[in-house]
């Protein structure tokens, strides 16, 4: 009977023990070849976490009932919290797309600021940022047009990190894109449609798209002052590609919208 018993504890501490492994129930056989490696995110999102201090989104960042989450929080003061592993998937964007890719947290890393949404980023946070994309960047292949907001993701749901994130500091040290006017005109015939479809912004509602574009890079002007260069400045977007243009100081200004941290799963 103890030999009964120490076998099944055996089995159990073995089979414990055994790698787990993903994959289809209708392969036939499981040879695994020791060629392979960790996935490889190309993509960074940012967020802010609309809360008022790093300890409050902290919990809610590992709240199992709130599921939601990011691979990295930046505090006001500039520290880095990482809360889940690069290799992971965090659930960070939710519903998302970007340049062809509809499961952004899968192809992402996610980096949440501790912003509340109504103030700027102290520059000791923005250094912190920088110094994180590069470190990113020394591991990963991110594109400058691959580090985006989560509000570039998550058309007419999210606003974040809103109209007051330094996106043209991000641009000169080669994260996102960005312009300064005065633009170039662009091309007859030039489709702005097309040209935010290019940039990566979801095509399957083309006004969202448009209003997510002028938050990110156009957020100090009104809507008639927009619409006046907003083909322009996606023109030259396209134009310049990952090459910072530097030329006038663009300060956003207007008040962000409010969003909360919702289920991002
Ligand atoms: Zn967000």
């Amino acid at each position: 009977m103890t030999r009964i018993v120490l076998c099944f504890l055996l089995a159990a501490l073995l089979s414990a023990c055994a790698p787990t492994r993903r994959g289809s129930a209708l392969a036939d056989d499981w040879i695994e070849s020791p060629n392979h490696g960790p996935r490889r995110p190309h993509m960074v999102v940012v967020h802010y976490t609309t809360n008022n201090d790093a300890e409050t989104a902290i919990r809610t960042l590992t709240n199992p009932a709130r599921e939601v989450s990011a691979h990295y929080l930046i505090g006001r003061d500039g520290r880095i919290v990482q809360l889940v592993d690069e290799d992971r998937r965090a659930w960070h964007a939710g519903a998302s797309y970007w340049s062809g890719h509809r499961d952004v947290n899968s192809a992402s890393i996610g980096i949440e600021l501790d912003n509340n949404g109504r103030e700027p980023f102290p520059p000791t946070q923005i250094d912190a940022l920088l110094a994180l994309l590069a470190d990113l960047r020394t591991r990963y292949d991110i594109a400058a047009s691959h580090v985006v907001g989560h509000s570039d993701v998550a058309l007419g749901r999210k606003v974040d990190p809103g109209p007051l994130f330094p996106w043209r500091t991000l641009a000169s040290h080669g994260y996102g894109l960005w312009c300064d006017p005065p633009y170039p005109t662009a091309p007859p015939g030039f489709s702005l449609e097309a040209a935010l479809q290019a940039i990566g912004y979801d095509p399957a509602d083309p006004d969202a798209a448009r209003r997510a574009f002028r938050l990110h890079f156009l957020p100090d002007r009104d809507v008639l002052a927009a619409a006046a260069v907003e083909a322009d400045l996606a023109h030259c977007l396209i134009r310049n590609g990952t090459r910072f243009a530097p030329a006038l100081d663009a300060s956003p200004q207007a008040a962000p919208e409010r969003e909360q941290i919702g289920r991002t799963r």
